[in-house]
């Protein structure tokens, strides 16, 4: 059985439901967080929370309860659930309301919280790399929409996941409108050259990935140099190694890009030490 935590409640999931009128079906119109949890515990829990409230602020969407409370529906679902590791899905829309766009015509803000489990990508593609092409659809142009809200509107992501799945590629990789590197459909990019890290820059149009920064923040403490910068493609064909981080990814190598082997077209020693490091972290040992 599984709990889905809807209107205040845990419910069965067949019997969880939102309105047909609710403008984040109509309209995209909410926020949402994918969070994992390992051995029991609901990983960077507040990291995630606090971006909920960040993205639903900047879309001017009023949760209906607290941080706090937010964080503590969270962990009961994941009990009722019995997880002790998997995926939560935290979602808030902007309630149902009148046929229209107008966020005023609309009342009570949903809190969905799904708890279930996540396979992102089969085992073999962490130990032997994904291969990736570049999109022609680009990340949001950030005077359209902050990439840095993690909304209900993913469609321009969709679209550059399809022309992945269409090049036989589980990920795609995104540019911003001034053609440097964003990140992939739903995984921050990393690259690594003599040793050193590279990323994106949030003024690159990315969202800021709670992944993202943890692994930035151990790769500091393992004694890499990490840049936070502006990356073009070209970058990323000369890299010597190249890695992509998420919460349902969470960290696994990419081997080529459009088809040119990125390095040797292995999995490369930073790559597969910071993998060891996330694993270690995330679930001990
Ligand atoms: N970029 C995009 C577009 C995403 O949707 C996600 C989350 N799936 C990420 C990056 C990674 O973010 P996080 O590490 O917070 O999951």
């Amino acid at each position: 059985m599984s709990l889905v935590y809807v209107a205040g409640q845990l419910v069965d999931k067949s019997e969880a439901k939102v309105s047909v009128y609710d403008h984040g079906l109509l309209y995209g119109d909410g926020v949402f967080e994918g969070i994992r949890v390992y051995v029991g515990k609901v990983f960077l829990l507040e990291e995630h929370v606090d971006r909920l409230y960040e993205s639903a602020r900047a879309i001017r969407l009023e949760i209906p309860m607290s941080p706090a409370a937010m964080a503590q529906a969270v962990r009961e679902t994941v009990a009722a659930n019995k997880l002790t590791d998997g995926y939560v899905r935290l979602v808030v829309t902007r309630g149902a309301g009148t046929l229209g766009l107008d966020p005023r015509k609309t009342a009570d803000p949903q809190v969905i919280i799904i708890a279930d489990t996540i396979a992102l990508y089969p085992p073999e593609m962490y130990a032997d790399g994904l291969r990736l092409i570049t999109a022609s659809t680009i990340r949001n142009h950030p005077q359209a929409l902050s990439a840095r809200i993690k909304s209900l509107n993913y469609l321009n992501n969709i679209l550059a996941k399809i022309e992945g799945s269409d090049a036989g590629c589980v990920e795609a990789v995104m540019m911003n409108h001034l053609g440097h590197v964003a990140e992939c459909t739903g995984d921050n990019i990393f690259l690594v050259k003599n040793r050193v890290l590279s990323t994106p820059s949030t003024d690159s149009g990315i969202l800021e990935g709670i992944t993202r920064n943890c692994v930035i923040q151990l790769a500091r403490q393992a004694g890499y140099e990490v840049r936070e910068t502006t990356l073009v493609r070209h970058d990323i064909y000369v890299a010597d190694e190249c890695f992509l981080t998420g919460t349902a990814a969470e960290v696994i190598p990419a081997t080529s890009l459009d088809g040119r082997l990125i390095g040797t077209g292995k999995p490369g020693p930073v790559t597969r030490d910071l993998l060891e490091r996330f694993r270690k972290l995330t679930r001990g040992g």
